[in-house]
């Protein structure tokens, strides 16, 4: 089965609609998110122009922050700082990767953690590793969201998470700890990455290398949700599994573009809705 991204996205958007409508009507409160953007990275560009219209389709106000390379980590901060200090402002996104010379970690914790959407302040990581309620990064949130709708069984089963970044591996091990599966995290200096893989009930690979997941490192019927997105020289996307040879054997598998990728800004603007709502109970 190809556990495509879209369904669950449109049922994410719904909802989220729905809640902004409803804290509107309620409270006469608007979600806000600032959306910041430090330099010209073109791509960086792109992705903000798909968040603020992802934002409008729903009835949260984007408000754009731009600045041009050269901001100084200070006024970066000052910046955040006063974001997090507007009660226009429910939401701060800070579009990553920061240009060099800029201190992302720095950053990240100068907004107020209730405003932290993207769940990437260390408040809301400790949070999640502590089982607390606390806003769940948004690409992680999407593959639990793309796995429950297609039914996939997380109790007991043996998952494997090929990745161990903040922004992904890390946070998507937690939820599927916090779901009683039982977890194993690979990695760079993983010694025998196949071993791992072939054992997996539900393998989730944010590695950043195209296709370097084939048929022969998956067990039959296994679930298989790949984040990876990556820019081939042929100008293609892919993912990190190799689709073709591992989807024969897959109970499930998303297919890249078409799967994680439309889940995360969907995450977004739903937490988005609840850093508003939090803000005007
Ligand atoms: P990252 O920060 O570069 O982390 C990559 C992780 O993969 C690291 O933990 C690294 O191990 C591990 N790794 C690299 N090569 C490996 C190998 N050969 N075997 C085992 N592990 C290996 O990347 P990221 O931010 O997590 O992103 C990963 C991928 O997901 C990228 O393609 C990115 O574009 C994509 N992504 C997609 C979305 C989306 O919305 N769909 C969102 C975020 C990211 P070490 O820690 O040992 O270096």
């Amino acid at each position: 089965m190809i556990l495509h991204g879209k369904p669950v996205q449109e049922r994410v958007l719904a909802e989220v609609k729905a809640g902004v409508d409803r804290l509107r009507a309620s409270r006469g409160v608007t979600p806000g998110l600032a959306v910041v953007l430090v330099g010209d990275d073109p791509a960086s560009h792109v992705y903000v122009g798909h968040k603020k219209r992802a934002a409008d389709t729903v009835g949260i106000t984007a408000h754009d922050c731009r600045y041009p390379e050269g901001l100084g980590q200070r006024e970066l901060e000052d910046l955040l700082r006063s974001l997090s200090a507007d009660p226009g402002v429910h939401g701060i996104l800070l579009q990553l990767p920061l240009p060099t010379g800029l201190d992302e970690a720095a950053a990240l914790a100068a907004i107020a953690p209730d405003k932290d959407v993207d769940g990437l302040h260390p408040t809301n990581l400790g949070r999640l590793l502590a089982g607390e309620p606390g806003t769940v990064p948004c690409t992680p949130s999407g593959c639990l969201a793309i796995l429950d709708h297609y039914g996939a069984t997380l109790e007991g089963a043996e998952a494997v998470m090929v990745g161990r970044s903040r922004l992904v591996g890390k946070p998507l091990a937690q939820l599927l700890l916090a779901r009683h599966a039982t977890v194993t995290m690979c990695h760079s200096r993983t010694r025998d990455l196949a071993f791992h893989t072939r054992r997996a009930d539900v393998l989730c690979v944010a590695a950043g290398r195209p296709r370097m997941i084939t048929g022969d490192m998956v067990k039959e019927g296994a679930w298989v949700i790949d984040v990876g997105v990556n820019r081939l020289s042929t100008g293609k996307l892919a993912g990190d599994v190799d689709f073709d040879s591992v989807s024969p054997r897959a109970a499930g598998i998303t297919p890249v573009p078409g799967g994680v990728g439309l889940l995360t800004i969907a995450m977004l603007l739903k937490n988005t809705l609840a850093a508003a709502q939090r803000q005007s109970a």
